[in-house]
């Protein structure tokens, strides 16, 4: 049965003993001098490939690695990665890097063709590409009975959940360094929970929409207006910071609301985070994206630790977006406290944003679709 939300789950592909399964995998691993410095991608790819393998499947993974311009670049071979896979779960064979091919970020039909030669069923479980229209991601789910894999389809049901019936108050929490990247998800957020939080370098094009000095720091002057419209409709819902730790000439120090003239705000300040920690406290559910300072310099790591901890803390459902809070998180050891660490940065945001992604639309019009959301 495709789940709540019109998804063919793996049991939907019927028996698929002796059969040619391609699976697209999320192996966008970081690399450093050929070496993976963090294989959560691959592993979390594992329970997919091992139920298939288990239910007598001939398996052959495939996914991107960096961005090769469209010819194969030894820099973005998938050697390291198949190496690492083998340890992991041998007997996948796993193609080469799919962006090798001009066809594959086109969509190009006949780069489809190529991949699914011989192939009997699909799977998609590259969550953290689901929002792009490329080839491997929507391009064989039209023409082969496919399903969603358990990354993809946890990852749904978490963020699609959260989305659709939250447990209240719904708390966001909203930081990171550009507001104009994210206006779409506050808008959409917006709509959806009681509290929502703002820190990070985007806190201070709202700061100053209500009028305040923001010296030195991160701002979107372009952006300052429709901080003032959100700000005038949902002023009871959004939480600015109440104090802000800033920096000049090496010098640190809490400057209150407002900014001074050649300071740069890069943290929320103590204040605001036991307040903010006390919001998420007090919730049901919690969803956050982007850090609240520039966390990556210890001096100003402070407010994003004190939310991180309160999110370990609190009995609040608790789902961390991708990305750079992913990172922060795990960077304080924390990510195992929290309910859901998503492993796409851009398309949870744009999942939450729009509700639907690309690769999902494509998973509900496979063959053995109902085509249908419950
Ligand atoms: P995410 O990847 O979680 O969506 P973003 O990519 O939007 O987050 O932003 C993360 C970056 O924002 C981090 O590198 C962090 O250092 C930076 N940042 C956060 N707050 C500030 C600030 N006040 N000034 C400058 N940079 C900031
Ligand atoms: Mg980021």
């Amino acid at each position: 049965m495709p789940d709540r939300f019109g998804i063919p789950q793996l049991e939907d592909l019927g028996d698929v003993d002796g059969k040619r399964v391609l699976v697209r995998c999320d192996f966008n691993v970081p690399l450093q001098d050929g070496e993976i410095t963090d294989d959560l991608r691959i592993r979390s790819a594992i329970p997919t490939l091992r139920w298939l393998q288990e239910h007598g499947a001939r398996v052959v993974a495939c996914s991107h690695l960096g961005r090769p311009k469209g010819e194969p670049d030894p820099a973005y071979a998938m050697d390291p990665v198949r190496a690492r896979l083998d340890e992991l779960l041998p007997g996948v064979e796993l193609l080469e890097n799919v962006r090798f091919d001009p066809g594959e970020t086109k969509n190009d039909p006949a780069f489809v063709q190529r991949l699914t030669e011989g192939v009997d069923a699909f799977v998609l479980d590259a969550f953290g590409a689901a929002h792009r229209s490329h080839a491997s991601v929507v391009g064989p789910a039209p023409h082969l009975p496919s399903a969603g894999g358990r990354l993809l389809a946890r990852e749904v049901e978490v963020l699609l959940g959260v989305r659709t019936d939250p447990k209240r108050p719904f708390v966001a929490i909203l930081g990171g360094a550009k507001v104009s990247d994210k206006l779409g998800v506050i808008e959409a957020l917006l709509g959806i929970v009681d509290t929502l939080l703002i820190g990070g370098g985007m806190c201070f094009t709202f700061l100053k929409a209500l009028g305040h000095g923001v010296g030195g720091s991160l701002l979107e002057e372009d952006q300052v207006e429709t901080a003032r419209r959100l700000l005038d409709q949902h002023g009871d819902v959004i939480h600015l910071p109440s104090d802000i730790v800033a920096e000049r000439d090496g010098e640190v120090r809490n400057v209150g609301r407002a900014v001074p003239e050649g300071w740069r705000g890069l943290d929320i300040g103590p204040g605001t985070a036991a307040e903010f920690g006390d919001v998420v406290l007090a919730a049901g559910t919690v969803l956050w994206n982007g850090p609240m300072g520039l966390f990556e310099d210890p001096r100003f790591a402070a407010g994003t630790e004190a939310v991180a901890r309160a999110m370990a803390e609190t009995k609040a459902f608790t789902v961390i977006g991708g990305g750079d809070s992913a990172a922060a998180v795990a960077q304080f050891g924390l990510a195992d406290e929290m309910d859901h660490v998503s492993t796409g940065g851009g398309a949870s945001l744009e999942l939450i944003e729009q509700g639907d992604l690309p690769g999902l639309a494509a998973l509900r019009s496979a063959p053995n679709a109902t085509g249908e959301q419950t």
